[in-house]
């Protein structure tokens, strides 16, 4: 059997996906009723927790302009009030603006239209949108239209940096078509079940996680999700806990897990 350090970064990152699909079922990722929520909250996330995103959406909810026309029509002072507990909310308010703008523009108001658009030319068009980068594109892509692309997070890149899988500083598409290559054949999660072992807590299932889309995107869905619980819960930014971890026997063997600074460190040669 050849060592884990020796795996190719395709076969790591799927045994990362087999791994964390059978012990914790699926995430439910993205929590949203309509795929116009997932867009606000693609945006409204960037920069802050999704428990800030969640008070502003409660906002529009309640105020009941959480919907294209809602955006469209709200004057933007009252809409920088509404999201202002996603913090940098005068840049954000604009960027639901200027989304609803485009989308009007370019599909007449119709995400319907927009989403059936081929996927490298909608990502192109929303990547010339001021404040929508490839994390933003690739969310609405995958968790409101369905698209078949995957969604590369800040989790994302220090999972797979610890366990030898990118380099420091990989760039996001390399990063995105390598899960994406090694995924291709994978089937999507099943429901977690009593028996699997103890997971971090899951959104409840909705309308948008249970959304009718191609296996392949349901796999990206769910790897993304998967990916998420373990950059939360266990591999910090300092401290990881690799002991706990469910991929903790998948760290590559020239690596020891954390020491006492909660940094992992090579192991020295010999
Ligand atoms: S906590 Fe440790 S074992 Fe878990 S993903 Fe991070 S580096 Fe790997």
């Amino acid at each position: 059997m050849k060592p884990r350090s020796a795996r190719k970064p395709e076969a790591t990152a799927r045994a990362i996906y087999r791994k964390l699909a059978r012990a914790w079922g699926r995430q439910h990722w993205w929590p949203a009723e309509t795929p116009f929520e997932v867009i606000v909250g693609a945006i409204l996330t960037q920069n802050t927790s999704w428990t800030n995103v969640e008070r502003a959406m409660a906002n529009l909810r309640a105020a009941a302009v959480l919907n294209v026309e809602g955006i469209r029509e709200l004057p933007l002072p009252k809409l920088e009030a509404l999201v202002r507990p996603s913090g940098y909310f005068r840049q954000k308010a604009q960027r639901l603006k200027n989304f609803v703008a485009f989308l009007d523009a370019r599909y007449g108001g119709s995400l319907e239209q927009m989403f059936a658009t081929p996927t490298e030319q909608l990502r192109a068009e929303l990547l010339t949108q001021n404040g929508i980068g490839p994390e933003t594109a690739d969310s609405i892509l995958l968790y409101a239209g369905g698209h078949e692309i995957f969604v590369v997070d800040a989790y994302t890149r220090r999972i797979l940096e610890r366990h030898l899988t990118v380099s420091a500083g990989a760039k996001y598409d390399e990063i995105r078509n390598l899960i994406e290559r090694a995924l291709q054949r994978e089937q999507p999660v099943e429901s977690h079940r009593p028996g699997l072992q103890a997971r971090p807590h899951a959104h409840e299932a909705s309308a948008m996680s249970t959304a009718q889309r191609s296996p392949l995107a349901q796999v990206y869905n769910e790897m993304h999700g998967l990916l998420v619980q373990v950059g939360k819960h266990y591999c910090l930014k300092q401290q990881p806990k690799c002991e706990i971890c469910p991929l903790g026997s998948m760290l590559p063997i020239s690596i020891e897990q954390s020491d006492a600074s909660g940094k992992i460190r090579k192991r020295s040669p010999g």
